[in-house]
């Protein structure tokens, strides 16, 4: 069977008696106009490697290999081994399914040491967590095209003054260009989580960030919006308070709401010493 010879995913779904999982944060795409316009967004294509956490009943998955890309796809639930494995037959060994938390995976092993572009509709309970690790771990994706709750799309994206705006922001434009490319309503997905959905784009910089400079601006911003509401030489003074803001030419009566993320490198670099 080939790729446009598959059924429908509500019919795959019923076959394989599967309903969705609470715990596993699982929420599916049934779509596949809605998925292929994500596959779009990710502007992947033939040639390129994608990493896609949690694939569930694969209707994201279906829509990436469409485009001719090689799909590499981390699935912790097992009850969707039987399901991916006929779409895998079906892409002629251009999917490749790992059993397995992508909490704990080894982003470059899956990558097989080249380069690769991450594509996810992710389970809300560890959105945040992952796209943390990935943007502070070793492995630099050409580019992460995913799907979060808004409010997590909105800080990812948000800039000073923005009610979003803090720590994700910081980091993820660290690192990154971020843009939210998508909105989805809650009633897109199977069965409907409580909120609304969006798609966040994120293209790590050319030239990456230090490492040293990356985990600096963890550190300034975890301080400075622990305690937002505070002016900048008290909420920063276990790490210097006044005098770094000072040597970092950053108003210390200022709030971090007001900082933008070019304020909290030169906070992070004054830091480094
Ligand atoms: N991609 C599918 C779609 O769009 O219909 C499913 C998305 S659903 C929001 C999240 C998926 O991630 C589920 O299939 C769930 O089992 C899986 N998942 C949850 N936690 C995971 C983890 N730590 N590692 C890998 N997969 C996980």
């Amino acid at each position: 069977m080939s790729l446009a010879d598959l059924p429908p995913l509500r019919e795959v779904l019923a076959e394989h008696g599967l309903l969705a999982n609470k715990s596993f944060g699982q929420h599916f795409l049934l779509d596949l106009n809605i998925t292929r316009k994500i596959a779009r967004l990710a502007e992947v294509g033939e040639g390129d490697t994608v990493i896609e956490v949690g694939p569930g009943p694969g209707g994201l998955t279906r829509a990436l290999l469409e485009t001719g890309a090689r799909v590499v796809a981390v699935e912790m639930d097992r009850r969707f081994l039987p399901l991916l494995g006929d779409l895998a037959e079906a892409a002629d060994g251009r999917l490749t399914v790992v059993q397995g938390d992508a909490m704990k995976a080894d982003m470059a092993a899956l990558a097989d040491g080249g380069p690769a572009h991450m594509v996810s509709n992710l389970p809300y309970n560890v959105g945040t967590p992952l796209l943390v690790n990935w943007l502070t771990g070793p492995f630099r994706p050409t580019s992460m095209t995913l799907m979060f709750q808004k409010e997590v799309a909105d800080r990812i994206a948000a800039t000073p003054d923005d009610d979003a705006y803090g720590r994700l922001a910081v980091l993820s434009q660290t690192v990154c260009t971020a843009r939210v490319v998508m909105d989805l309503p809650a009633r897109a997905f199977t069965p409907p989580p409580k909120v609304a959905s969006a798609v966040a784009r994120l293209v790590p910089l050319s030239p990456a960030p230090d490492a040293a400079l990356v985990s600096a601006v963890e550190k300034v911003t975890a301080a400075a919006f622990g305690q937002r509401r505070k002016m900048l030489r008290s909420s920063l003074k276990a790490l210097g308070g006044g005098a770094l803001c000072e040597r970092a030419g950053i108003d210390p009566d200022a709030r971090a709401e007001t900082i933008d993320v070019a304020g909290f490198q030169a906070l992070a670099r004054a830091l480094m010493g």
